[in-house]
Parts: structure tokens; C-alpha cells; sequence
């Protein structure tokens, strides 16, 4: 089944189920000072579950872009490096506003699954909250007893705070919550170990696909729990992981949903994608490189379709981050030393643009924007190189202070994890505790500038121009920390 499709009939269901479906809100959030980027369906939706206004219909449906780059979901050094988690992502939702509860949202989940996808349910668990001594909350029962009729109770499983227990914040709506999970090891694989022991065990092929939240307390300021008057239903389905299990395909790369843009990269950057390399071995960094380009272009081209163009301070700044990992990804691995990158906005478009026409709308601004940041980082890459080189010729011995490599970091936006990796291979040490100091004498120049996460939200202040992004490592021995701000 096309991904396409796969979309189409989530909504159809819903909709049969007498939900409304709704577009998704911008990727891009203006009017929220303490949310930059959406990162889950319900974002749109908190003022409603707040009590602030009434929804068109207290049962909704959509697709939302979420970007998880920053505060409590940043999942952006794992992009490129595992095979299931993107920056920019697909979330499909349900929701109740005080209608129906955990009796559907379960049912209708389970039919979706495996009677409209038809997946086998041999290869799914769900997961269900084993209570928390701590605050006095008890065990998700009703839960527990609504799976335990359509699911062997080997496969349900007991999740604790951290995966099974959602909060809005430190203080609003917040429940219980079942997770859905899918096993699509091979069977060999399967009789090794059971899947119920790789659930939350970051498994490539044992992953999460579907949250449904049950809101049913509110989490007062002095931090204890009362009842909602009304409860309220939020699910939330990775779109791209669905499309992995329904295309019988072991990574969302494998997917119609990135096939063409990697078929793209291959082509232009004449590389080869190869689908079982590990990240670890050397001839696994071209694939690294290849899924990294190939989840960027989607969160720059969105944004900029949002509005959002890169720049030098807040929701800008990110993203010019972004697309500069992935210039350097492709610099270093691939061996682009011209741009590139926005030659796949075309197929980015062709592929997704039925379902966001923003993207079609903005097509030219965004192959613009992008031709141009490439251009200038990729100047600004050559520039660091012969900076480099020279701090190379003048260094005596064979340690780089962290200062010399500071000045390149910060005066030239030279990415420190390319100073180490460069250094390495021409038999030089960088000083990294004294890059460490330096960068913390930085950050307490600009610690007005902070960021301070208070859960799905955070808090932001406007001119905040540095440290949402933490730096990753282009070569699995180079040993660099990862900065980032919290
Ligand atoms: P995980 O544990 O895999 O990081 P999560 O628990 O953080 O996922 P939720 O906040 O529950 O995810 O979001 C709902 C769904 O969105 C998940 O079940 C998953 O299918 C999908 N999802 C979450 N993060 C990502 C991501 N970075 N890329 C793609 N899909 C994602
Ligand atoms: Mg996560
Ligand atoms: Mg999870
Ligand atoms: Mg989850």
C-alpha cells in the first residue's frame, strides 16, 4: 500500500467514526512564546484541553507535521544514526474533547490495526501504566481490562512513568497513556529473545508506533492530581513507521516515503545507499549521510513553506542547523563540494505535495533559500579548512588547543566535531577540555539567552541564539561531547 493511501484511509476511518478531519496546523508555531516547533498532534488542540474554548467538534482527526529538534523532544542525533526516528515526522491523530473515552479510543485503534491495515497481531503489544508508588497513582486497570479482551495478556505489557504516563506540563491535563508497539524482527531473531523484553529497548524492529493518551487528571501548581470534570482522548501514530510496517520494509527508509529522495541522492551524489551497513563501520557512514540528507530536506522544505526561513537567531537559527548538518554530512561522506541538496526539493514536492500543497506553493523560495545556504556554508567550510591548516603548520606537537579550535567554532562557524575529525586523520589531538571551557565561558556570556524545558513546553526567549542543537560525531572515534543547552 502506497503511503499515500496509508494516510488516506486513517482519515477515512475517523471520519467514519464521526471525527472531523482538520488540516494540520503549521510546523512553524508564531503565536505560542513557549513552543517554537510543533512536536505532537495535540500542540494545536492544548488550549482546548486547558478549558480555553470549545473545538469545532469534540472529535477530530489529522496528520500534523511535528519537528522534534529541541527541549524535552529532541531526537536529532538519533536522525541518520537509527532508521526510525526523523526530525521532521508525520503524526496521526484522534482525538476526544470530554467525548468519548478509553473504551473506543482502544477499540478503534485495534481495528484500524488489524482489520482496515490488516496487520498481524501476532507481531503487536501494547503497553499499559503500572501505577507510581511515589505520587499515589494507581495502576491503569480499566486499560489493562479493555486490552485484556482483544489481546493475549502476554502481550500486554507494564510501563512505567517515563513511557506510559503523559504531562502537558509541570502543571495541566495530564493520564495514562498505552503505547502500541510492533515487532518485525525475523523469525529467527524472534526465537532469540522475546519481543515483549525489546519493548523501550530502542530496537530498530521493535518500535513504538501508536500513543493514546487518556487525559483524566489535571496537575494543580502545588503538584498534586484532581480529577478532570471531563476526559479527553489524545492519540498520536508515527506516520512513517506505519508505512514501514505496512510496506513489510525493516526501516521508515525503506518506505515510499523516502525511497524516491534517496534514489535522488544516489543519483546526484553518485553514492550508494546500502540499507544493512551499521553506522559503526566506516563504509556505514556513506548510508549515515544519505538517511541524514534525506530527513533534512524535509524539515528545512516544510519550514520554509511555513514561513520559516533560515537565519542567525530562534526558530531560524534551528534551521539553518539543520541544513547545515546536512551539508556537512554530505561534505564530509559524500564528497559534495557544490550544492546540492536543493536539487531533491523537486522530488520532495512531487512526492508530498497532494497532501501539503504549501510545499508546490512555495517551490521556488524554497530551492532559492537552500542553493544559497549551501553556497555560503559550503564557502564557509572551505574557509575553515585553510584556517585549519594553518593552525595545523603552527601548532608544536601534536595537540590543538581548544582556544584555536573555539575561534574557528565561533568566529567562523566552523563545526567543531569536523575540527576533531580532520585533526584525527592527520595524527592531531584536539585540546577538548579546553574547547569545553571555552564554550562554557560562552554560555555564561549568553545565559540570558536560555532555554529552560518545563515538558512538552518550553520556554523560550526570543533572541536565543545558540545550543538548540547538539553536535554529533561524523566518525564513531572521534570522542566529542555533546553540547546541549537545557
Ligand atoms: P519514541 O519512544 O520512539 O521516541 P515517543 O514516545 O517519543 O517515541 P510520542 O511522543 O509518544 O513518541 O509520539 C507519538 C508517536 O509519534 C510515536 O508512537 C511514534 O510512532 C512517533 N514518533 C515519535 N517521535 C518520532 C520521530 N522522531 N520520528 C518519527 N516518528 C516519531
Ligand atoms: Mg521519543
Ligand atoms: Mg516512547
Ligand atoms: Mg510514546
Amino acid at each position: 500500500m502506497k503511503s499515500q493511501e496509508i494516510r488516506n484511509q486513517f482519515l477515512e476511518f475517523f471520519k467514519n467514526k464521526k471525527h472531523q478531519v482538520v488540516p494540520s496546523a503549521p510546523m512553524v508555531i508564531k503565536d505560542d512564546p513557549t513552543l517554537m516547533f510543533t512536536n505532537a498532534g495535540m500542540n494545536q488542540f492544548k488550549e482546548f484541553f486547558l478549558g480555553n474554548g470549545t473545538p469545532k467538534s469534540n472529535r477530530i482527526t489529522d496528520t500534523q507535521k511535528c519537528l522534534r529538534v529541541s527541549g524535552k523532544h529532541n531526537d536529532l542525533e538519533e536522525v541518520g544514526m537509527d532508521t526510525y526516528h526523523h526530525t521532521m515526522f508525520e503524526m496521526l491523530g484522534n482525538w476526544s474533547f470530554g467525548d468519548y473515552f478509553k473504551k473506543e479510543a482502544i477499540q478503534w485503534a485495534w481495528e484500524l490495526l488489524t482489520e482496515v491495515y490488516k496487520i498481524d497481531k501476532g507481531i503487536l503489544y501494547v503497553s499499559v501504566f503500572e501505577g507510581a508508588k511515589d505520587e499515589d497513582l494507581e495502576m491503569d486497570k480499566e486499560a489493562y481490562d479493555l486490552w485484556k479482551e482483544i489481546v493475549p495478556e502476554d502481550r500486554i505489557i507494564m510501563g512505567n512513568k517515563k513511557d506510559n504516563f503523559w504531562e502537558m506540563g509541570d502543571q495541566g491535563p495530564c493520564g495514562p497513556c498505552s503505547e502500541i508497539h510492533v515487532d518485525i524482527r525475523s523469525s529467527e531473531e524472534k526465537a532469540k529473545i522475546p519481543g515483549r523484553d525489546l519493548v523501550n529497548a530502542d530496537h530498530p524492529q521493535v518500535v513504538e508506533i501508536w500513543n493514546l493518551v487518556f487525559m483524566q487528571y489535571n496537575r494543580r501548581a502545588n503538584g498534586s492530581l484532581e480529577k478532570l470534570p471531563a476526559q479527553h482522548v489524545d492519540t498520536g501514530m508515527g506516520f512513517e513507521r506505519l508505512c514501514m510496517v505496512l510496506q513489510g520494509v525493516k526501516s521508515n527508509y525503506d518506505t515510499d516515503v523516502f525511497t524516491p529522495l534517496i534514489r535522488e541522492i544516489e543519483t546526484i551524489t553518485n553514492s550508494k545507499y546500502d540499507k544493512e551497513s551499521s553506522p559503526a563501520d566506516e563504509d556505514g557512514k556513506v548510508s549515515v549521510a544519505i538517511r541524514v540528507i534525506a530527513d533534512h530536506i524535509r524539515a528545512v522544505s516544510f519550514s520554509i513553506a511555513d514561513g520559516q526561513l533560515p537565519s542567525n537567531t530562534g526558530a531560524g537559527y534551528v534551521i539553518r542547523r539543520i541544513l547545515r548538518r546536512a551539508i556537512r554530512y554530505g561534505f564530509t561522506f559524500l564528497n559534495t563540494k557544490e550544492p546540492f541538496i536543493y536539487k531533491l526539493v523537486h522530488t520532495l514536492v512531487k512526492q508530498m505535495s497532494v497532501a501539503f500543497p504549501e510545499l508546490k506553493a512555495q517551490k521556488n523560495l524554497i530551492v532559492n533559500v537552500i542553493k544559497e545556504e549551501e553556497q555560503s556554508f559550503l564557502r564557509t567550510l572551505d574557509q575553515g579548512l585553510a584556517l585549519l591548516d594553518t593552525v595545523i603548520k603552527n601548532t608544536k606537537g601534536k595537540v590543538v588547543s581548544g582556544e584555536k579550535a573555539f575561534e574557528l567554532y565561533d568566529t567562523y562557524g566552523f563545526p567543531i566535531d569536523l575540527t576533531a575529525l580532520i585533526l584525527s586523520e592527520q595524527g592531531y589531538k584536539l585540546d577538548e577540555k579546553g574547547f569545553e571551557t571555552e564554550l562554557q565561558k560562552q554560555k555564561e556570556r549568553s545565559r540570558a539567552a536560555s532555554q529552560v524545558s518545563t515538558g512538552d513546553w518550553e520556554e523560550l526567549n526570543q533572541d536565543v541564539t545558540e545550543g538548540f542543537i547538539g553536535y554529533d560525531h561524523l566518525s564513531a572515534d572521534v570522542k566529542i561531547t555533546r553540547y546541549r543547552k537545557v
